[in-house]
């Protein structure tokens, strides 16, 4: 590859549509950079997994993926390898050591770092992790701080269809059922400010949007207080977001039935762009 050729990006991705929205945020940071997708792990130069720890059969087929491309970087080291998403976070060092060819592991926290990250093992070599701090590793306020979400950076293009975006409300969760996984990888429950939410659908309503699928993990225990103690619930959220031109159904997933209120059935039942 010459200097100016753009970079290849191949990227898989399973689990949920957190997974899904993650991977249209990362792909939007690196188009940023140049790269370029391609749906063959030989003709890219960088490799990315975005993954699930939900069930074990999908942490197995990442780490088979991974033992697929064993070769592939003995014959091309220069190809950078990462492994992102929860079971980034779950598995730390236990990826190297399963798949020692693996250059960066980036928890869904740290998604914004993977183009320096890449940069970084590209020009200096060695392992490069980035993770969010464990539930009991140190205040609730640094733990929340270490789950980031850059949920601005759209790209259009990577969307299956220009009329349908997903849009992340909410990150993490505080409700620990015990076959789940989700509060340890993705952190405590966090609110985003309703202002970016709005201002996030307003424009994806621009670029053609007709339906936005609100995302959190209990979507409808969506809680955010500004300063100034103001507090915004889902209902609240529907309300504001009812109101843009050009969106013409919105929907929101997943709820936690514990946390369904009259408010936000009457918003439902009252807005006709709510889908039912
Ligand atoms: S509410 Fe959902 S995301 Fe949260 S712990 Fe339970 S199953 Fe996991």
């Amino acid at each position: 590859m010459n200097d100016r050729s753009p970079r290849k990006l191949y990227i898989e991705t399973v689990g949920c549509q957190m997974n899904m929205l993650d991977s249209e945020m990362v792909v939007a940071s690196l188009r940023r950079k140049g790269y370029e997708l391609t749906d063959s792990t030989s003709d890219a130069d960088t490799i990315l997994f975005n993954t699930c720890s939900v069930r074990e059969q999908a942490e197995n087929k990442t780490y088979s993926a991974l033992g697929r491309l064993r070769h592939e970087k003995k014959t091309h080291p220069q190809k950078i390898i990462g492994v992102m998403g929860c079971m980034a976070q779950k598995d730390q060092e236990l990826i190297f050591k399963k798949a020692p060819f693996v250059d960066i592991v980036v928890g869904p926290g740290q998604l914004q770092q993977i183009p320096d990250l890449i940069e970084k093992a590209r020009n200096e070599g060695g392992r490069h992790t980035a993770l969010s701090l464990g539930r009991t590793d140190g205040a609730l306020r640094d733990i929340k701080r270490s789950h980031e979400t850059f949920d601005p950076l759209r790209d259009p293009t990577m969307r299956p269809t220009p009329f349908q975006a997903f849009l992340r409300i909410q990150i993490g969760c505080d409700k620990f059922c015990t076959y789940c996984i989700v509060p340890m990888t993705r952190g405590p429950e966090q609110g985003r400010d309703p202002l970016l939410i709005f201002d996030e659908a307003k424009i994806l309503a621009d670029q053609g949007c007709k339906e936005i699928t609100l995302l959190g993990q209990t979507v409808n225990s969506y809680k955010h207080v500004a300063p100034d103690g103001k507090q915004t619930r889902l209902a609240d959220l529907l309300y504001k977001l009812h109101g843009i031109d050009g969106l013409e159904r919105i929907k929101f997933v997943t709820n936690y039935p514990k946390d369904m209120n009259y408010e936000l059935l009457s918003a439902v039942r009252d807005l006709e762009t709510i889908a039912r």
